[in-house]
């Protein structure tokens, strides 16, 4: 520590690339100071540091770290405290460009891993990544105003978020009780043959299109009788709420009666949600994946020919590439490769899907014959799907009755409550039978599916375009579609496990599955750190399979002459 404050004097009004010899790392009282990376000048992206705390010092107890669950939970913690703290010290220190920015993660409304905080599952260390501007006036270096950075106000923020004992430890408790709580439901989901469970009180919709706080003063969530569940969690004991069964659930209901707010809030719940989130006591099962068209995408060697047959151009679907689907063709794609990549629920829209896709009525049926009509509509599959694949479907269809058919449970909005109308709904459906046929019988196992994968450049740069997707070395890949994707943390992750998947298998051809595995299996090991190479981790967060399995399935289309 002193020898940093040395430093940092003698390199007083120097010119700014005198910081580069700060780059080490020293003992502070709590922790130690790692400068990872220094900036190449004042307008430059902030200097990445980090700290370091010991778990001894850190003292936080054992039973908060050792589970996964909890773990992350911790950390998520944590980096909230952290960031609070940094909010308040960020740009005291002044000067030019950057100077005096003190930067960290800034986590949304769900709990994931992030590689801005981590917690040693077995010592319990803590570690925090964050970037500062090191001062500047002009261009030359402002001693004084770095040593304040480092010397006075980042010490307490360090000590406030990292010691257990200045911890709000009741606030902690209930944190690591609400992850217990979590875990249960998610546990249960299996057990009871649901594929999720939406609490009697949630609140569902949000603040706004761009906010995802909760809707002031919205109907809360309550469950209709007849679908009701208990769930016995440990720390909050009951919970009641609306369990959706396996099997094929049509969402139904008047426009602007809460049904899209349903499915969002299903697809959205894949991950657990924070305390006052209203969606915490919420859990989808987690290989939920939304399916929607996405005309334009690339499409690489599949075989969506379970959807689309014969097509006019004479064009083989068993193993389609194309550089531009169509609506049908790319929510064909989506809806394969998002099964092949383990999906158990498929979450659809009707607003966000081709209608060609999802039916054909019975007029249109006559009319354009059998033969010239590639599309076999998911309205003929859904059934077989979840019978031969146990792959079940939440699907809203507020305009199409053909779907009563097929559906097992029937949920009605209605000024955003929901009601189940399954019974009703099958009786009217009696008296309109379905005049198409639909398909059955077994489903042949998918082959293994073969991708080449391009080699990595020698130096990849990754440029993230927030949940829009990211550019490597100014080759786009657009993930928009992929609507789960949180925020640009976890597309930072997913850019970087494409990459690691190109060092380690780029120039060859290998199993969409084997590298899926690869790179799975390394973050369950390993964490979400493992992704980078080299000193400085920037901030991550822990992605799917699924959206790992979209960003290859859209990367390698693109790469299709
Ligand atoms: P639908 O898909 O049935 O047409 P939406 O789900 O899009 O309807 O909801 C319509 C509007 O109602 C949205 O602006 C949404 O924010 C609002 N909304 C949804 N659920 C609730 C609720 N529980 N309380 C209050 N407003 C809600
Ligand atoms: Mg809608």
């Amino acid at each position: 520590m002193r020898q940093l404050q040395s430093q940092i004097r003698s390199i007083d009004h120097k010119g700014y690339p005198a910081y580069k010899s700060l780059k080490g790392n020293y003992r502070f009282p709590a922790y130690e100071l790692w400068i990872d990376h220094v900036q190449g000048d004042p307008f430059a992206s902030p200097s990445s540091l980090h700290v370091f705390i010991s778990g001894k010092t850190a003292g936080i107890p054992a039973d908060c770290y050792g589970e996964k669950h909890r773990r992350t939970a911790l950390e998520d913690f944590l980096l909230r405290g952290f960031a609070k703290g940094v909010d308040k010290i960020s740009f005291q220190a002044k000067g030019s460009g950057k100077s005096g920015l003190i930067a960290v993660s800034r986590p949304g409304q769900e709990v994931l891993e992030r590689s801005a905080c981590q917690v040693d599952a077995k010592n319990g260390n803590v570690l925090f990544r964050f970037s500062v501007g090191f001062p500047a006036r002009g261009r030359s270096i402002d001693a004084r105003e770095l040593e304040k950075i480092l010397f006075e106000l980042l010490p307490p923020v360090v000590e406030r978020a990292g010691l257990y004992k200045n911890l709000n430890q009741k606030a902690l408790q209930q944190t690591m009780e609400l992850a217990d709580d979590q875990k249960a439901i998610r546990g249960q989901l299996e057990k009871k043959g649901l594929v999720a469970f939406v609490a009697n009180g949630s609140v569902l919709p949000r603040e706004s299109g761009i906010s995802e706080r909760p809707m002031k003063n919205a109907v809360v969530f309550q469950s209709p009788e007849s679908l009701e569940v208990v769930l016995e969690l440990p720390h909050r004991g009951e919970c009641r709420g609306m369990g959706i069964p396996k099997g094929v659930t049509l969402i139904v209901g008047g426009g602007y009666h809460g049904k899209s707010t349903l499915l969002k809030t299903l697809e959205k719940s894949v991950y657990p949600h924070i305390a006052g989130d209203g969606r915490e006591y919420i859990a989808t099962g987690s290989t939920g994946m939304k399916i929607r068209a996405e005309d334009g995408r690339s499409v690489y060697q599949e075989d969506i020919s379970l959807f689309i047959r014969n097509l006019p151009n004479g064009k083989d679907t068993v193993c389609f590439s194309t550089l531009d689907a169509s609506g049908s063709t790319s929510q064909a794609a989506n809806t394969v490769e998002a099964v092949e990549a383990g999906s158990r629920l498929l979450l659809i829209d009707e607003d966000t899907s081709a209608t060609n896709f999802m039916i054909r009525d019975e007029l249109m049926e006559l009319v354009i014959a059998a033969q010239q009509e590639p599309i076999v509509p998911f309205i003929k599959r859904v059934r077989q799907f979840y019978e031969e694949k146990e792959v079940s479907t939440v699907l809203v269809a507020g305009s199409c009755g053909a779907f009563f058919h097929v559906a097992d449970t029937v949920i009605q909005m209605d000024r955003y409550l929901p009601k189940e109308i399954t019974q009703e709904a099958k009786k009217a459906a009696g008296a309109f039978p379905l005049k198409m046929e639909l398909e059955t019988g077994k489903l042949a196992a998918a082959e293994e599916r073969m991708v080449f994968l391009p080699r990595a450049d020698e130096r990849s740069k990754v440029k993230v375009n927030g949940t829009d997707g990211f550019s490597v070395n100014k080759k786009q890949v657009d993930l928009r579609y992929l609507e789960q994707i949180t925020d640009g943390e976890q597309m930072l992750a997913i850019a970087k496990a494409l990459e690691y998947l190109r060092r380690k298998y780029g120039g060859k051809t290998v199993a969409m599955e084997k590298l899926l595995d690869s790179v799975m299996e390394l973050l369950e090991k390993d964490g979400i750190c493992a992704l980078t190479e080299g000193s400085v981790v920037p901030n991550m967060a822990m992605p799917r399979r699924l959206e790992v399995a979209g960003c290859l399935n859209r990367f390698i289309g693109t790469k299709v002459k």
